[in-house]
């Protein structure tokens, strides 16, 4: 068995859509950055990358990367699992939290984690999404930033 640690924050930017997990959740700020900004698929990625010690998401996709202007973020987590695969590793499961002040998330939940595990290939009983408010405090809280953290365990895969 191996586990990963994922973290990642992106900057609110109103004049983009807000999109988590592979969801486009309606009437809500999006988020700044070079791909689609999903700040969820990132931090889960990384613990995916980490736990294989596959190193990051920054090292495989570069921001500076012009493929990756706008990417959709699901790739870089089907990517990752399949450096993960490559190297002898299935997922066991992965547990996230999205820390944001806005929108609401708890309703979105179980949609979010019904994408992720169809973007991971993976059983959704192998994936859980919780959320959290900042609570009006740091960046997360005044509504400036949304973060994520995740966490991975692999296993060793069954030969093909
Ligand atoms: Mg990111």
């Amino acid at each position: 068995m191996r586990a990963g640690i994922g973290e990642d924050l992106h900057r609110v930017d109103p004049s983009r859509p807000l999109t988590l997990g592979g969801v486009t959740i309606a009437d809500a700020p999006g988020l700044a950055g070079h791909s689609d900004a999903d700040v969820l698929l990132h931090a889960i990625a990384d613990a995916v990358l980490g736990a294989a010690a596959l190193g990051d998401l920054g090292t495989h996709f570069p921001s500076g990367d012009a493929r990756w202007a706008g990417a959709d973020s699901s790739a870089f987590l089907a990517e990752a699992l399949r450096l993960a695969r490559e190297a002898g590793w299935t997922l066991a499961n992965v547990d996230a939290t999205v820390r944001a002040e806005r929108p609401r998330l708890a309703p979105h939940l179980p949609a979010i984690r019904a994408s992720v595990a169809r973007i991971a290939g993976a059983d959704p009983a192998r994936v859980n999404v919780k959320a959290k408010s900042g609570e009006g405090l740091d960046a997360i809280g005044r509504g400036e930033a949304i973060g994520a953290t995740a966490v991975a365990l692999l296993e060793a895969a069954p030969p093909d």
